[in-house]
This record gives C-alpha cells, sequence and structure tokens, in this order.
C-alpha cells in the first residue's frame, strides 16, 4: 500500500481524515461539531474533560485546512512524544523548543516555511519571541490551538504568567482561527479565558465534565500510607498510578515506603535535579505498572492512556485541583479509581496555609471558599459524582452507582449533643483556665482518660470530663474534624494548632442549631480481590489473552526500537480489539478502532504473523 497518509490534507471530509489517518470510525461527541467550526474558520473554545479526546479537535482541522496548525502547550517535556505520536500517523509534525540544537531548530523552521509541516507544537514563551513571531509570518498558519487553555486564569492552580501574552494572537492574525482548549473551567476560569485570549465571539464548546469509569473514593485517614499500600495492593497490584502528597518530604517519604513494600514506585517533585525528574517521568511514560508519587508539579499533559488509580494522600486545596488531577486515571475509558484519604489534619494544615499565606483579603477569602468545596466533596453524605458535577455547574439527577458514597453508603446521626460537649470543653478550658488544646487532648479529657497531662493541670476536675465515654476516640476524632470543617471550631496556629470557638459555634452551645453528621461506614474487610477492578488483560477469554499478551510484548519491542512509549505505537484498547477480533487480513484488519492507514502500513503485516503465532 503506497496511499499517503496525511497529504494532501484538502479535499477530503473530517469523518474520512478520521478515518484514514487516525483510524477511528467515529466522531465522539462535540468533536465533529469542532471540527467543523474550526474548519470553516471560527474561533472556539472547548472545554471538555480529561480523555474527552480535544487533542483531535485542532488536529484533524490542522489537516484539512491550508497550512501548519500551530499548538501552543506549556509542557516541552511532553511535545516529544506528542509529536512522535502525530509521526506514527503519518501526520508531518514537529516542535520547536528549548531541548532542541539550534541546527535542529533551523530545520523545524525551514521545514514550516516550506509548507512541509501539518502542525506545528510550540511553549508559549517561545511563540512570544520576536524570533518566532517573524517566522510565523513567513509560512502559513492554518490555526492556532492553545492548550490547557485555564493556564491564563490567575486565580487557577497552574497560572503561567507566559499565557497572558496569548492575547497577541488575536491581534496579530485575526483572520486565522483560534480553539482554547481545556479540561478544567468553573463558570468563572471560563470567563476568565475568554476575556485574557479575546475569544468574545468564539463558540463554546462544552461536553459533560462526567467520567463515568473512575470510581471516586475518598476514606477517612489515619495511617495513610498503610492505607495507600492496603489501596495498592488490592485493587491496583502491578497497575500504573499517580499518587499526589503536598510535600516534598512526604512524596519521598511514600516513595520510599511503598518501594520497600515491593511496589514499583519513583517520586517526583520540583525539589529533584531535572535529569532525575526527566527520567522517572520517562520510566513512568514507557514502562508498564510505575506508580508516581508526586507533588502537583506533575501530571499536566501526561497522556498516559493507561493510568488506573490516581491516589491523595493529602486532601487538594481546590475541587477544581482534585478533579483535574483525578482526571488522569482511566483516559483509556477503561475502569479506574480515585482514592483520596482525608482526615482532620488535611483541614488544620489547609486552614493554617490560607492564614499565613500573603495574599490580600479577597485572595485568602477566595482560597478558604475553595477550601470549603473541598471539604464539602470530603464531607458529603451525597454521590460524590452528583456533588462533583454540581460544582461544575453540570446537573446530574441520578445518583451514580459507582463512587463509595453510593456503594457503601455513610450513615448520618445527630450530633448536636456530641458537637455541643466538645464545644463547652473548648470553652471551659478558655473561660476557666486560660487554655487552648488540641484534639488529641480534648479528646482525652472528654473521654475521661487520667493521661498525665490531664494530671498535671487537674484537668480531671472539669464538669466535661468524662462525659464522651458514649463514643470511641475515632468518633471524636470525625465529630472534631467535621466541626473544623463547618467552621464550628477553628484552628489557632499560634498555639500548636489548639482549637477555639467561632461565632457560629455559639448557635450550637445554645442548642438553636442541630447538626447531622456523618458517620463512617463501617468497613467490611473487603476479601482480596473482591471489588477488584481488573487489568484489562483478565476480561479476555484465554485464547484472546494469549494473543494479548503477545501482541503486548511484540508492541513493547516496537516501542524501545523506537524510543517512544507503548501507547504511541498502538492503545491497549486497540490491541485488546485485535486480540478479540484475531483479524487474518490487512482488511480486517483495518476495521480495528485505532489502526489508520499508516500503522496498517506499518505494523500490519507484523500483526498478522504475531496473531497466527499466538
Ligand atoms: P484529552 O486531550 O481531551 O484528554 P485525548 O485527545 O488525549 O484527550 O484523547 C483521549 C483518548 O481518546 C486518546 O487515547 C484518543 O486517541 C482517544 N480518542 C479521541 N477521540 C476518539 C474517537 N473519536 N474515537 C476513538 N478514540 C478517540
Ligand atoms: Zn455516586
Amino acid at each position: 500500500m503506497s496511499v499517503p497518509a496525511a497529504s494532501p490534507p484538502f479535499a477530503s471530509s473530517a469523518l474520512d481524515t478520521l478515518r484514514r489517518v487516525f483510524g477511528y470510525e467515529q466522531f465522539r461527541g462535540e468533536q465533529h461539531a469542532v471540527v467543523e467550526h474550526v474548519v470553516g474558520g471560527g474561533d472556539a473554545l472547548v472545554l471538555m474533560p480529561t480523555g474527552g479526546g480535544k487533542s483531535l479537535c485542532y488536529q484533524v482541522p490542522a489537516l484539512m485546512r491550508q497550512g501548519t496548525g500551530v499548538v501552543i502547550s506549556p509542557l516541552i517535556a511532553l511535545m516529544q512524544d506528542q509529536v512522535a505520536a502525530l509521526l506514527e500517523v503519518g501526520v508531518r509534525a514537529a516542535y520547536l523548543n528549548s531541548s532542541q540544537s539550534f541546527d535542529e531548530a533551523r530545520a523545524v523552521e525551514r521545514a514550516y516555511v516550506a509548507g512541509e509541516l501539518d502542525l506545528l507544537y510550540v511553549a508559549p514563551e517561545r511563540l512570544l519571541t520576536e524570533r518566532c513571531l517573524q517566522l510565523l509570518d513567513h509560512g502559513q498558519v492554518a490555526l492556532f490551538a492553545i492548550d490547557e487553555a485555564h493556564c491564563v486564569s490567575q486565580w487557577g492552580h497552574d497560572f503561567r504568567p507566559e499565557y497572558m501574552g496569548l492575547s497577541l494572537l488575536a491581534e496579530r492574525w485575526p483572520q486565522v482561527p483560534r480553539v482554547a482548549l481545556t479540561a478544567t473551567a468553573t463558570a468563572e476560569t471560563r470567563d476568565e479565558i475568554v476575556e485574557r485570549l479575546g475569544l468574545q465571539d468564539a463558540a463554546r464548546f462544552v461536553a459533560s465534565f462526567d467520567r463515568p469509569n473512575i470510581r471516586y473514593r475518598i476514606v477517612e485517614k489515619n495511617e495513610v500510607r498503610r492505607q495507600l499500600l492496603e489501596f495498592i495492593q488490592n485493587d491496583h497490584a502491578g497497575d500504573a498510578g499517580i499518587v499526589y502528597a503536598l510535600s516534598r518530604a512526604g512524596v519521598e517519604k511514600t516513595a520510599d515506603f511503598l518501594v520497600q513494600n515491593g511496589v514499583d514506585a519513583l517520586p517526583y517533585h520540583a525539589g529533584l535535579p531535572a535529569q532525575v525528574r526527566a527520567a522517572n517521568q520517562a520510566r513512568f511514560l514507557r514502562e508498564d505498572g510505575v506508580v508516581m508519587v508526586a507533588t502537583i508539579a506533575f501530571g499536566m499533559g501526561i497522556d498516559k492512556p493507561d493510568v488506573r488509580f490516581v491516589a491523595h494522600i493529602d486532601m487538594p486545596r481546590s475541587v477544581e485541583g482534585y478533579y483535574q488531577e483525578t482526571g488522569r486515571a482511566g483516559r483509556d475509558g477503561l475502569p479506574s479509581q480515585a482514592w483520596l484519604a482525608y482526615g482532620l489534619q488535611d483541614v488544620v494544615q489547609q486552614r493554617r496555609m490560607i492564614d499565613e499565606s500573603d495574599g490580600n483579603d479577597p485572595h485568602k477569602r477566595r482560597m478558604a471558599q475553595q477550601l470549603d468545596a473541598m471539604l464539602g466533596l470530603c464531607e458529603t453524605v451525597e454521590c460524590r459524582r452528583q456533588r462533583l458535577l454540581a460544582y461544575f455547574g453540570e446537573p446530574h439527577t441520578t445518583a451514580c452507582g459507582n463512587c463509595d458514597v453510593c456503594l457503601e453508603p455513610p450513615q448520618t446521626w445527630d450530633g448536636t449533643v456530641a458537637a455541643q460537649k466538645v464545644l463547652s470543653a473548648v470553652f471551659r478550658l478558655w473561660h476557666e483556665r486560660g487554655q487552648r488544646y488540641g484534639a488529641g487532648h480534648l479528646i482525652d479529657i472528654l473521654r475521661g482518660k487520667l493521661t498525665p497531662r490531664v494530671q498535671e493541670n487537674q484537668h480531671d476536675q472539669l464538669s466535661v470530663f468524662g462525659v464522651g465515654g458514649d463514643h470511641s476516640d475515632r468518633e471524636w476524632r470525625g465529630v472534631i474534624r467535621q466541626l473544623v470543617a463547618q467552621g464550628l471550631l477553628a484552628v489557632d496556629h499560634e498555639g500548636f494548632s489548639s482549637l477555639m470557638l467561632t461565632e457560629a459555634s455559639r448557635e450550637v452551645l445554645k442548642g438553636q442549631r442541630q447538626l447531622l453528621l456523618r458517620r463512617e461506614p463501617v468497613r467490611e474487610r473487603r476479601q482480596r480481590g473482591g471489588s477488584r477492578q481488573r487489568a484489562p488483560i483478565i476480561d479476555l477469554p484465554p485464547e484472546a489473552a494469549a494473543r494479548f499478551a503477545e501482541l503486548r510484548a511484540w508492541r513493547a519491542s516496537v516501542a524501545r526500537d523506537h524510543g517512544v512509549p507503548a501507547y504511541v505505537i498502538f492503545h491497549d484498547s486497540t490491541l485488546r480489539e485485535i486480540a478479540l477480533a484475531a483479524p487474518r487480513s490487512l482488511d480486517d484488519l483495518s476495521r480495528i478502532n485505532g489502526v489508520g492507514v499508516r500503522k496498517l502500513e506499518s505494523y500490519g503485516p507484523d500483526i498478522l504473523r504475531q496473531v497466527r503465532a499466538a
């Protein structure tokens, strides 16, 4: 077969391009509408969840319009893989960034000017240099795609000042269509993107933000590393995953702990030398079953499709950040999990960070609101997914059946009296003794424990001593956590996180307000593998499983030879389909999703041989 895959690009329909080049049968959701709009020269704002298929929204139009599609992407480290994936399907793609030698960059520039590129990836700071702006004038720009457009939002969690300069595109090339894409956007962030990128007249395409294949679970934190290990061993042995921790120290300790316990884990945070970070990222992308333990410095733009879980061992600062991070699980649409462990200490720590941050008052207020929304999600007794989607302004009328609340419903109980006991202990300590304490000592007092500290301070003389024998330590921690989460107790950071009353505490103390609290579901010890979400290979009938294994081994060796991640050659989902269909001819093979003209040509005969051999 000698049909060129990508060129000549014009004169074919969008669907034709999708099938021929990418080997996909149909557009998904809004993709077709976006493509038609942009091919026609319109600007677009595309909001789709991670894994929704944003790339095709600009890649297909770039192939169909005259000239080169210029993609602005913040992540130099990932451009290489993106370009490699495009070259694999026969698209003429290249990037310009600081990792290249002068000669390499010159060659790319020449190719652009000569009209030999379908897509050109550039980092924003590079694009905005005079040299690059002039270069673009010497060739033809088919469109601008602004990836991760939420980076322009100053209030967001990924703000990149370079993005602000992109307003220049509209002024300098008013006739070139622009597509801004992001997977994260509250109404506020959306407005900011439109405003700062001058997209007032752009058509908006908003896909559902639901990720039905992700199971959300939020558990009470006690021994978090043990809990994490158990979660990985029970549900995700051998799977690729990302574990997010707030601090660098937390990252290192957790990665060490996992490694000691037989998990193939690597650390990633901004304090590591650049080569170590790059090497760890490359291993995560290129090898199967690596767990990356990271701060939020890791993950944007990571398009590894088979990340089976994302775990948070510290509570994220906002729902937006949480959703963005969890969204990195299961881009391939297969079952995946988002797991978060959360406890009193998280609330205390986050409130402290806000109090101690240098921002001005509106900024602090905003951070406090974001934290409250996150706390609301953690403490809710309703479906997590409904709550998440509501946060993004998307009603979801039924409970999802695929989150911890739906699967193991927590109970609510009337915690008014328990809350009053806690609050009056705080009140008495302060007013009778001028003392403030943290949760641990308060619980000892309530439960009537004669600890050295209690005796030393004669706290057994307090009228609240021993009034809390009806609840366990853990239950009291739950009560206190929820009081702090709801702003009914405040944390005094100067006094070693001791607790104090707030304005709102009064109503509860006076019995003017009833408090419904969440009771953690009693966890039956799940049998090993009980709710295990199996790796894709296990779902296949034996013969197909054997073929799948052969194909994966073959893919691994090809990927090694080409120096690219395995999924750049073929996705698991494509190999699965091949394994199931056991194609006998190139014609059969061409009907599999993910096998376009170029890949059929490069790999078809090899694959048929593998299938026959297996
Ligand atoms: P996003 O950038 O929105 O996170 P991607 O563009 O990386 O998502 O697409 C997610 C996955 O879905 C990719 O593996 C991609 O190949 C696949 N995909 C996208 N559109 C289609 C389609 N129309 N048919 C089949 N697979 C698709
Ligand atoms: Zn649910």
